[in-house]
């Protein structure tokens, strides 16, 4: 009979390979480490993914990644509730902060309308960000989603949906090869599309 990995090596293995990116090689040598490493090391690994995944919530009126509902931006007074930016990931957030000209607020989709994947309007938190525009103070809706055809898509239905009296929606100019993400762009590029950005309604 040929030699097969332990049990608890196989399980950590399988774990590993669930995670996004990781495929089955990177889950066998992260598990390999893990299991020749320090122990001390290991159980402050397995701690610090209990805890991140015990403390982080979703803040619920930006859906922005938090420890306390709401979040530090929700409830900082020296932001600018008249501003929300519209983003697609909660991370998105993070890239727009490291620009470090926007001073709104933000509102984060969870996604892109994307018929062929399955997901409609009402997958999105738009009904959320309809909520927040009969009780908050917004003046602008500033759209940052991608420049690929699900994000232009997502950004004409939002501007035509939450077009209201009072309300301006724009969205930010890229200075970006089209397809691409907020993820790609730098600090400048980002401030510049902020600064640049166009009135849809
Ligand atoms: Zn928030």
């Amino acid at each position: 009979m040929p030699m097969t990995l332990p049990p608890s090596l196989t399980s950590l293995i399988a774990a590993l390979s669930k995670l996004p990116g990781v495929g089955p090689r990177s889950a066998e040598r992260i598990a390999l480490h893990v299991v020749q490493a320090d122990p001390e090391a290991a159980k402050h690994l397995a701690a610090a993914l209990v805890a991140a995944r015990e403390k982080i919530q979703f803040c619920e009126p930006c859906g922005a990644l938090t420890e306390s509902s709401p979040c530090s931006i929700c409830t900082d007074p020296g932001r600018d509730a008249s501003l929300i930016c519209v983003v697609e990931r909660a991370v998105d957030i993070l890239s727009i902060e490291k620009s470090g000209t926007f001073r709104g607020r933000f509102h984060v989709l969870g996604g892109k309308i994307s018929p062929l994947d399955g997901v409609e309007p009402e997958d999105l938190r738009i009904a959320e960000l309809e909520k927040r525009l009969s009780v908050e103070p917004i003046r602008e809706i500033i759209i940052a989603l991608s420049t690929d055809v699900e994000g232009d898509a997502t950004s004409h239905y939002l501007a035509r949906r939450l077009a209201r009296a009072g309300l301006k929606v724009s969205r930010i100019a890229y200075g970006l090869p089209a397809g691409s993400g907020l993820e790609f762009a730098d600090e400048l590029t980002l401030s510049r599309a902020l600064e640049g950005r166009r009135e849809m309604m």
